[in-house]
């Protein structure tokens, strides 16, 4: 298996510490809102990672954790904290907006056939396990205390910057919002390990500490929370690609402040989601869910093929244009797989030549686009459809889009409407560039006189049938 690292930035064999076995550690949501697509995007192609390492035969253990304290809004320690801003929105307490927003959260995973992962923990569990580290840290010299805060100095690390060939100023795009200087901090980049009631005083949930009554950072709970389970040694840590500052890179600091010695060897990010406007964000309050997908007509594996069509390692513009192509294409699939019959014996020689051929897509950095074609490639062969049936319902162990028991639509893709549709929608589009909105209302005019409505969103034109 190979895979690209953040650490040495290079796509690298994967080797763990203890052969055949993986441990995996996932940064899991903040619980004020619901996930977006975005965010469900890293989920996704994590869900596909885990999944690869099973199907090569690793034995995986996985650890979430679920902020409900300590994320700011700036990620970069200033704001207030996200919870409470969730939980003054909607006029209730921190924990019922904690509870409503994880068990929606998972209820999408389901909805996306994202495997829950083996241990889930809330940062609100482990509240004694940060305070245990955060004491060790002092204890080394590697925290101090100011202004009743507990900072990490950065200081008296040798490499604080381990993302190494990112500037400074390049990482600081993960830090959002307003960015007011702490004048407790002794170095810019020192962070807080534990908040105390002089800072915060309107902080829902505090706890009594060895520095007075507060509550944890945001970093120090991925740390504890992976260590509790997964111990001083981590294969593979995920997230999306703006955690790798600061957080991530605060994680490693103060772990291996910790242990005394390196702690994670691989590092995942996925990169964003953008809409139209940029990266797709909770905080900027308008954003899409897998339930507004729903209601637009679309089945949320469609988003999961969506996402599985492109490598995680590139910027992924979401548009309804492309989405409508991923349905129509996902709809044609599952219906070519249903009328392969379920007869014969299975062909072993061409199982193993079509089986290496996934694993060798899925295993070169996770090639997700490339394991689809492989599919393609399946139905295209041969081989005796027991074979094909057999080959595809093992791919999906990893791409988990129901292939041999998605509904199969009753109504008839039309690909040639679709087409048809698409292409005067880009027409449409490029006489708006050019400011020729007589021949942009022909068009639109020309789609209604076919039965065809089109909408304009900010993700892009939407069109649907008129009944
Ligand atoms: P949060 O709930 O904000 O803590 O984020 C949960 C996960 O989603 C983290 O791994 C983020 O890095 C990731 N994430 C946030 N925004 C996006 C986006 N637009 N596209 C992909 N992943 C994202
Ligand atoms: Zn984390």
């Amino acid at each position: 298996m190979k895979i690209f690292n953040t650490l040495t930035r290079n796509v690298e064999e994967f080797v763990p510490n203890v052969e055949g076995k993986v441990s995996m550690y996932t940064c899991g949501p903040t619980v004020y809102h619901f996930a977006h697509i975005g965010n469900l995007r890293s989920y996704i192609m994590e869900d596909v990672l885990e999944k690869t390492f099973r199907y090569l035969g690793y034995d995986v253990k996985r650890v979430m954790n679920i902020t409900d304290v300590g994320h700011l809004s700036s990620d970069a320690d200033t704001g207030e904290d996200k919870m409470l801003k969730g939980a003054r929105r909607e006029h209730k307490t921190v924990m019922e907006i904690a509870k409503y927003y994880t068990d929606a959260f998972f209820a999408d995973c389901e909805k996306l056939n994202i495997k829950r992962p083996d241990v889930v923990e809330p940062a609100t569990n482990c509240i004694s396990e940060f305070i245990h580290m955060i004491e060790v840290l002092l204890q080394k010299g590697y925290a101090y205390q100011a202004g009743e805060n507990i900072y990490f100095d950065t200081s008296k690390l040798k490499d604080y910057y381990v993302f190494s060939s990112q500037s400074e100023k390049e990482l600081m795009v993960g830090v959002r919002d307003d960015v007011e200087e702490d004048t407790n901090k002794r170095n810019k980049s020192d962070f807080v390990l534990w908040f105390t009631k002089s800072k915060f005083d309107n902080q829902e949930l505090k706890w009594e500490s060895p520095w007075g009554v507060g509550y944890p950072g945001w970093h120090i709970e991925c740390s504890c929370i992976s260590m509790k389970h997964l111990g001083e040694f981590m294969d593979i840590h995920c997230g999306g690609v703006d955690n790798i500052f600061p957080h991530h890179t605060n994680e490693i600091a103060q772990s291996e402040a910790y242990v005394g010695h390196k702690w994670c060897n691989y590092w995942f990010h996925v990169h964003h989601l953008n809409d139209k406007s940029g990266k797709m964000s909770k905080s900027k309050g308008e954003f899409l869910t897998v339930s507004l997908l729903t209601e637009k007509g679309y089945h949320p594996l469609v988003y999961r093929m969506f996402c599985l069509q492109s490598h995680y390692r590139k910027p992924l513009e979401f548009s309804y244009e492309v989405m409508d192509n991923v349905a129509a294409a996902y709809q044609k699939l599952v219906k070519k797989i249903a009328e392969l019959k379920d007869e014969g014996s299975i062909d072993e020689t061409g199982f193993a030549e079509y089986d290496a051929k996934f694993k060798d897509a899925i295993g070169n950095d996770l090639n997700t686009s490339m394991a689809i074609t492989v599919v393609y490639d399946v139905l295209r062969s041969g081989l005796n459809d027991k074979t094909k049936r057999a080959l595809i319902e093992s791919f999906d162990k990893v791409l988990s889009l129901d292939l041999l028991n998605a509904p199969v639509e009753e109504e008839e893709v039309d690909e040639e409407l679709t087409q048809y549709v698409l292409a005067r929608i880009e027409e449409r589009k490029e006489a708006k560039k050019e400011k020729n909105f007589q021949r942009a209302d022909e068009i639109r005019n020309e789609l209604l006189s076919k039965g065809i409505a089109i909408e304009d969103t900010r993700e892009g034109v939407r069109w649907r049938k008129l009944s």
